[in-house]
């Protein structure tokens, strides 16, 4: 093996998928970016097998691939953009539901001529991301002769608790306009409890990461030990030719910056003060060096340098137990950043 592989314990990461569908009605699952690591024809076809009508996307040329694998609704969750040509024609296209976010779009899109575009309105949230304001939402009830209004958007924060404002901007939402709301990031608990109110397809609930990678023992990502070599305290290795600390090993691993190797997402408070402490013990974090994803004897080994694209150097000193040219060694990544040279089902054994 070369590169990267994701691994999926087939059988069990359909029961997850499963499970979460059956608890959860009106859901709508979310495949965007890099398909949450499965790749987006993947999760269509999930989607597909979970019987589910509905699948939504990040953006317009998403949906335009998608459309072609899918035979239910695609949703477009960035807010419509008439300078987008993808967007304009996919406002045309019956199979597709827009999001609308500004008041002057509403208008380019009922003088659009054709079908009356299918859209949802977005609320605008304590997100402060996209979306009308209670004002501007007001208008919506003169354009929905013009257009077919499929729903309501209300995207709140992941954090905090916002399941009182997920209710008030949807009883706002309904007073102004009769259609169904479509939360993101709330809660289960508060998302069931509002879908019991609203009633049967009053209350959609889009979700991606919790779907998809969910089930975390079911998924493993594995790297391959490409290359061995011995290496003593003081001795110099890589493009940077830095020395090491103590007597050793360099590994040479699979997997680079093009899989997403090395890529942090933005530091949170947590691993700034866990840097901070390491630049006052002197730790090898204050040497400038970092920890690498990958797991070797049981714990997680130092760059030796900067990952290259395809592979990694890694330090495994001498007290630890070396690996074999071609084992496979438990690799941390994100999955919604990374890029995977294969993904395999292990199939029920
Ligand atoms: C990406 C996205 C989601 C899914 O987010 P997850 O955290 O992956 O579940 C839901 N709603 C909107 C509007 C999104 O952009």
């Amino acid at each position: 093996m070369t590169g990267l592989t994701l691994t999926i314990d087939e059988t069990r990461w359909r029961d997850h998928l499963r499970a979460v569908a059956d608890r959860t009605p009106g859901l709508v699952p979310v495949a965007k970016g890099n398909g949450y690591g499965f790749g987006l024809e993947r999760l269509a076809d999930e989607v597909t097998r979970l019987g589910l009508r509905t699948l939504a996307v990040g953006t317009p040329t998403e949906a335009a691939r998608l459309r072609e694998v899918f035979d239910g609704d695609i949703v477009v969750l960035l807010p419509w953009e008439a300078n987008d040509p993808e967007a304009v024609r996919l406002a045309r296209d019956p199979k597709v539901i827009i999001t609308v976010a500004r008041l002057n779009d509403f208008e380019v899109l009922a003088n659009l001529g054709g079908d009356r575009p299918r859209v949802l309105v977005e609320c605008l949230t304590s997100m402060k991301r996209h979306g009308l304001d209670a004002d501007e939402m007001q208008a919506v009830v003169h354009m929905a002769d013009a257009l077919q209004v499929e729903g309501w958007t209300i995207h709140l924060p992941v954090s905090g608790d916002h399941a009182t404002e997920a209710e008030a901007v949807g009883r706002r939402a309904r007073d102004i306009l009769s259609a169904p709301l479509w939360f993101s990031h709330v809660p289960l608990g508060v998302y069931t409890r509002l879908a019991e109110t609203l009633g049967p397809d009053g209350a959609r609930l889009r979700m991606g990461t919790d779907l998809w990678l969910g089930a975390s023992s079911a998924l493993s990502v594995t790297a391959t030990v490409l290359d061995v070599h011995p290496i003593k305290r003081g001795e110099r290795a890589g493009y940077h030719q830095r020395p090491v600390w103590t007597d050793g090993s360099v590994v040479v691993m699979s997997g680079g910056t093009a899989n997403g190797i090395g890529l942090e997402a933005p530091t949170s408070a947590k691993s700034a003060r866990q840097r901070a402490i390491s630049l006052a013990t002197g730790g090898l974090e204050a040497a400038g060096l970092a920890l690498s994803p990958y797991e070797i004897d049981g714990a997680k080994r130092w760059f030796i340098e900067p990952p290259h694209m395809q592979s990694s150097l890694v330090f495994v000193p001498a007290k630890a137990k070396v690996p074999s040219v071609g084992d496979e060694i438990p690799v941390s990544v994100r999955n919604t950043i990374a890029t995977f040279d294969r993904v395999v089902d292990r199939p029920e054994v």
